[in-house]
């Protein structure tokens, strides 16, 4: 088998495994893939689609046929169009507390309601988490075992956003509780926070089979509790965990290199991105730039009066 081959096979079975991210160069494995020449990421077998009914919220906010899941926000009474799409930043604010650090993509108006269709009805955390216990948006309800709809401090001053649930989040319910998760907690209490003091989620709260990739319907799905997450907490600092949360929020596929090091605005709200906590075991040599992120993240934090933490 020549090398080509062998790399491919690889990365091909990196990316079954669920892996997205590239040492090295900071190409996602379906960058290099796609340049080798291999086909777009195969469905996963054991992927189930059930005929379900729709609870009201469904209904009023359908998830269709479009991969954007930003067009389902548009639907269910998000923002008009224009407040949701990603463009370059604009200078930062004078009080932003980055230093030197490069303002960069802004997504969103400061200040902009994300919602005011149906997910407003879902206006507290707890609501919002016996809602997507009973979701049928999308047919990963099926397969998981546990809806993981994220824990932690309702009034949390920063928040962390990962792709999905793993095995053990999928056992327990409880977001990032497995490897990468002890890692995380362990990078939190490097800037001196607590678990409990911080709010936890994923883009996605039940988790793909195998720990497969999310996919875009799947995202367009789940995406509206995120986004609402976000806004009952209104945190003021988001770390956004790997390339997938990131460039999820962001509606970019800059690659994680490119976006991590600046500070980004999501609604207003700084977002600083880092690697992914699993990325970071599998990569040691990740670990400076991480912790210089949260470090970043760290320091918008202290900028910025107190609430909650
Ligand atoms: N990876 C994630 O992105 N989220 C989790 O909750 C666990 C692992």
């Amino acid at each position: 088998m020549d090398a080509r081959e062998q790399l491919k096979r690889y990365l091909e079975q990196r990316r079954d495994m669920g892996e997205t991210e590239l040492v090295l160069d900071g190409l996602t494995v379906d960058e290099a893939l796609r340049i080798l020449g291999a086909p777009a990421g195969a469905p996963q077998a054991g992927d189930r689609r059930e005929a379900v009914s729709m609870p009201a919220i469904e209904r009023e906010a359908p998830v269709g046929a479009s991969v954007d899941w930003r067009e389902t926000l548009r639907a269910a009474g998000a923002a008009p169009g224009e407040l949701m799409s990603a463009k370059p930043a604009e200078p930062a604010p004078a009080d932003q507390p980055s230093g030197d650090v490069p303002s960069g993509l802004t997504v969103g108006t400061s200040g902009g309601e994300l919602f005011g269709g149906p997910m407003a009805l879902l206006d507290s955390l707890d609501k919002l988490a016996a809602h997507v216990a009973s979701c049928t948006r999308c047919p990963l309800y099926s397969t998981a075992t546990n809806p993981v709809p994220g824990e932690g401090n309702p009034n949390a001053d920063f928040m962390c956003v990962g792709e999905a649930p793993g095995a053990t989040e999928d056992e327990t319910g409880r977001p990032f509780v497995g490897a990468a998760g002890q890692l995380l907690t362990k990078i939190l209490g490097a800037i001196d926070l607590k678990r409990e003091d911080v709010f936890i989620c994923n883009v996605l709260k039940h988790r793909p089979p195998g720990n497969r990739n999310p996919r875009p319907e799947e995202v367009t799905a789940c995406g509206p509790y995120l986004i609402r997450q976000i806004e009952l907490i209104r945190p003021k600092v988001i770390l956004a965990l790997g390339t997938f949360a990131a460039q999820t929020l962001l509606d970019t596929k800059l690659s994680i290199g490119k976006l991590r090091g600046q500070v980004h605005r999501y609604y207003g709200v700084p977002l600083v991105v880092t690697y992914h906590p699993a990325a970071l075991l599998r990569n040691p040599g990740w670990k400076r730039p991480t912790w210089e992120d949260v470090q970043l993240a760290r320091r918008i934090l202290d900028s910025t009066a107190p609430s909650g933490a």
